[in-house]
């Protein structure tokens, strides 16, 4: 709309009135939606969609037409994310949200019926076994616990009611590589569909789809967006397996907001260039940490001495950034060797440019009593770097003399 109101416009013959100062400042220049060629994509920045007439708006509602309505159901910005991330991870469909945490409970919700059974494994994001914990248990949903990458034991955890199997590949902080094939064909022998947490991999690494899996979820707030500067997290798979998520998405509301997905879709432009150099530093910083004589063990599936060493060769492009790895010492040289560190940020997080170092049982697992956390084999000494994109012979310089503060 230009400078006149749109009823004066249409006004035949009489002079056009000039609209107050109010409704210009409202609506000067904003319905002039032509094309920029502008090479990046433009954040959407709007709550809704307007529609032409109500002829239009009738159309969408009968089903035919195919535009945006309201920002809780589809935003511009995020479809070219949806899209791009689609075309990386092998899928049809994507679903954005505004955490990765939200992309687990929203397809948790959609997908598990009241009084159903959900497989889990025993390593494994904290706060997504504190939600089956303290929410889906009012559903009634059930839920065993089995040892990541042991599809033996998936096997026999699955009962008539089982909806799902979900896991991280590879998991946090341990870094167990899960057979993504032989898992589905057990699962799905017995109706049950899997879902594999590909954060700790991203598309470039290992593409769970191509191998089966019903759904792939990321924290996109780790290597995908990979500037530690926005959160989000998706949801992908086949049409029809997304249909239920979208529908989900719609009504629980944790969606992404358009900025952020901006942000996302500046970020993926360079998760290739960023991969290989985190692969790289991961792999060279784990090889070193093995060979130091104050490291007790290193867990990366890219060292020979890894359990899933064979698995990950075999599936994996690369095994990322994370190192997880036990010093000798006690709580506190942990925490010395840890301040030590001058490149590394102490921070939560992982998977940005940034390398970021943490204990988990000072991070994720504070809350459990010590005895509680050597069950779940967090010991006090534990240590996860999550290596950016630095130069590796530098981060192996901060490491070595910080190792000499224990
Ligand atoms: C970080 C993380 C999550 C949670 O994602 P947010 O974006 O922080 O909500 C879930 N799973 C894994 C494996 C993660 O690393």
């Amino acid at each position: 709309m230009s400078d006149e109101s749109r009823r004066d416009d249409n006004a035949s013959g009489e002079r056009r009135r000039r609209a107050g100062g109010s409704t210009r400042a409202v609506h000067s220049g904003e319905r002039d939606h032509q094309s920029t060629n502008a090479v990046t994509t433009p954040i959407y920045q709007t709550s809704t969609f307007w529609f032409e007439n109500s002829a239009e708006l009738r159309a969408l509602q009968e089903g035919r037409g195919n535009r945006d309505e309201y920002g809780r159901y589809s935003n511009p910005t995020w479809r070219a994310v949806e899209r791009k991330l689609c075309e990386l991870e092998g899928a049809e469909e994507a679903v954005l949200f505004a955490s990765g945490m939200c992309a687990a409970t929203t397809l948790f919700f959609a997908l598990l019926p009241k009084g159903s059974h959900l497989v889990i494994t025993s390593d494994c994001y904290r706060r997504t076994r504190q939600f089956i914990d303290q929410y889906l248990v009012k559903l009634d949903v059930e839920t065993t616990e089995i040892e990541p990458a042991e599809n033996n034991q998936l096997e026999n955890a699955l009962r008539d009611n089982t909806s799902l199997f979900f896991t991280e590949s590879p998991t946090n902080p341990f870094l167990r590589v899960t057979d993504v094939e032989e898992a589905t064909k057990i699962a799905h022998a017995r109706g049950v569909k899997v879902v594999i947490d590909s954060t700790f991999s991203t598309p470039l690494c290992h593409r769970p789809l191509e191998r089966g899996a019903d759904y792939v979820i990321h924290s996109a707030t780790k290597y995908l967006g990979g500037h530690n500067d926005l959160l989000a997290g998706v949801v992908l798979g086949s049409a029809d397996a997304i249909k239920p998520i979208r529908e989900a998405v719609g009504m629980l509301g944790g969606i992404i907001d358009p900025h952020s997905a901006y942000l996302l879709l500046r970020g993926l432009k360079t998760l290739a260039l960023r991969m290989e150099k985190h692969n790289q530093n991961g792999l060279q910083v784990a090889r070193w940490l093995e060979n130091h004589a104050a490291v007790k063990s290193v867990c990366y599936p890219g060292l020979e001495s890894h359990p899933d060493f064979a698995i990950a060769s075999r599936v994996m492009q690369g095994c990322g950034g994370v190192v997880t790895f036990d010093v000798e010492a006690d709580f506190d040289g942990t925490c010395r060797f840890v301040d030590a560190c001058r490149i590394p940020y102490i921070a939560a997080s992982l998977g940005g440019v940034e390398s970021l170092i943490e204990m988990p049982a000072l991070i994720s697992y504070w809350d459990l009593k010590p005895e509680q956390r050597a069950e779940l084999g967090i010991p006090d000494s534990l240590v996860r770097l999550s290596c950016g994109i630095e130069d590796a012979d530098d981060l192996i310089a901060d490491l070595e003399q910080a190792l000499e503060s224990i």
